[in-house]
């Protein structure tokens, strides 16, 4: 018998591919389950562990009131430092969005092709500025100390592990539903998949910072063999040069990386995996300083910036609503709307996804569809901004009129003015604009102007007894009847 021997030139069994992008998929529908249970036990019982919001963290920096997000986020911190930014692949729900909507998005043939942009970068190290480090800053410029941290319950006004006030920092549904579909939804389809992340998450900056000191990366098997195909750097949805990184560094030192490990399934080679690794500290900047090639010019980063930061001042609590997440992500597309203008006027040829804007000098009808609504959506944050500067002058007057102290007659009409100014010119008029002008108007013992504000209030809050009561009185003391 003769033995067999192998050919030499045989190729090696076909690698079957680990289906990761499934396994998180599950991960990610079992985390929305976790948050229909914690929804439903609120809803059941009337109170619950208090919302895993990463943004409550502020109030335990900011007061001391230690609370569930703070925990929460420190976990996702400590396990950052030892495993990598993986929390955001594996357990975030606005990532989940994102990913499905670029996951829809190909379904329908259009690929979600990232913006590359050098300053809107900076976007997550500035929201995560404003939040936590801001007000650290101004608390150390007033000399105060760090807060004491404390345990709270809602009977104290806010609860720290258990609480009643479920609801406490969201929004209503109307502008949750907006915040989802800007920032799962919309972002993906104009400036590419997860951009939100990219571009807009404080947290993310957060773990990004982790992330580099974190001693585990994709990383290429030792005795593997890279051909520099480049299959694993198609399938990342986080804009890495993946096959670049590996073979300067042996390994994925981008702190964008979420560790979904879509490059892992990917590579034919079988080359890659999760492993223990030298952190990447700052190894990223050269990476990317070397091989970017950017959408904007450095006047056009500029313009978008100065824009974008414009944008999230006007819409950051604009009306006393928009969370800052969302005034971020609606800065962010007000500077890509300027670029896209600016594209249009001074490009030959200008695509966006699968519409043709311009072709050979002529703005073609998608062009102007598209030109007009970037030039609208401008033009609503430059008018958000004139709201916002009445919003901020009412506020200020406010706490005098409210506290009656001296020069507050003045202070009223002042405030008057500026309230009825944002009810005449705003898109809509806020409840705590009306409820505000009807009591201004009672303080300055102006009752007949006290009840229009007070019947719009009553028709923003039909349950609230006070309102009723208050509008009643006003009607009868400007010998209105009742209606
Ligand atoms: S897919 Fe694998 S073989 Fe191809 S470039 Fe990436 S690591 Fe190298
Ligand atoms: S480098 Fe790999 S693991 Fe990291 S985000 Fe890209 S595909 Fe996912």
């Amino acid at each position: 018998m003769v033995p067999h021997t192998p050919a030499p030139c045989e190729p090696p069994p076909a690698r079957r591919p680990k289906r990761y992008g499934r396994r998180r998929a599950v991960v990610l529908i079992l985390v929305h389950l976790v948050i229909a249970i914690h929804i439903a036990t609120w809803l059941l019982l009337g109170e619950t562990l208090a919302p895993l919001e990463l943004n409550e963290a502020m109030f335990t920096l900011e007061l001391g009131i230690v609370t569930v997000g703070f925990i929460f986020m420190g976990l996702i911190v400590l396990s950052s430092l030892v495993f990598g930014r993986f929390f955001c692949s594996w357990g975030c729900h606005v990532l989940a969005l994102q990913d499905l909507a670029a996951w829809l998005l190909e379904k329908v043939h259009i690929k979600p092709k990232p913006v590359r942009s050098r300053l809107l970068l900076l976007g997550p190290l500035a929201v995560m500025g404003a939040m936590f480090i801001w007000p650290q800053v101004e608390r150390l410029a007033a000399g105060r100390p760090f807060p004491e941290l404390f345990l709270s319950t809602d009977a104290e006004g806010f609860g720290s592990l258990i609480t009643a006030d479920f609801l406490r920092n969201l929004p209503g549904p109307g502008i949750t539903i907006l915040t989802f579909l800007v920032c799962g939804g919309l972002i993906v389809y104009l400036l590419g998949s997860r951009s939100f992340c990219r571009y807009v998450c404080p947290y993310g900056a957060v773990f990004s910072l982790a992330d580099r000191l974190a001693p585990s990366r994709i990383r290429l098997d030792p005795g593997a063999d890279c051909v520099s195909c480049g299959t694993c750097t198609a399938a990342c949805s986080s804009d890495i040069r993946v096959h670049e990184e590996i073979k300067r560094f042996g390994a994925v030192v981008s702190p964008s990386c979420l560790k979904d490990l879509d490059c892992v399934s990917a590579c034919p080679q079988g080359a890659l995996h999760w492993g223990w690794a030298r952190p990447s500290g700052w190894r990223s900047w050269s990476a990317a300083s070397r091989h970017r090639r950017y959408d904007f010019t450095w006047g056009e980063e500029l313009l978008a910036l100065a824009v974008g930061v414009l944008g999230f001042f006007a819409f950051r609590s604009l009306y006393g609503q928009i969370p800052l997440l969302l005034a971020a992500a609606l800065g962010i597309l007000a500077g890509w709307a300027t670029i896209l203008i600016v594209h249009t006027l001074r490009r030959r040829d200008l695509r966006l996804k699968p519409f043709q804007l311009k072709r050979a000098g002529r703005i073609g009808p998608a062009g102007w569809v598209a030109s007009v609504l970037a030039a609208a959506f401008l033009a609503f944050t430059l008018h958000s901004s004139v709201v916002r500067i009445h919003e901020q002058r009412g506020h200020h007057l406010w706490p005098h009129v409210e506290a009656g102290h001296a020069g507050s007659v003045e202070a009223g009409y002042q405030l008057m003015r500026e309230l009825q100014w944002l009810h005449r010119w705003g898109i809509w008029t806020p409840p705590y604009v009306n409820d505000r002008m009807a009591r201004t108007a009672i303080l300055l013992n102006r009752p007949d102007q006290a009840v229009e504000p007070l019947e719009r209030l009553s028709r923003q809050w039909p349950a609230n007894a006070r309102v009723k009561a208050a509008l009643r009185d006003a009607r009868a003391a400007s010998g209105l009847q009742a209606g």
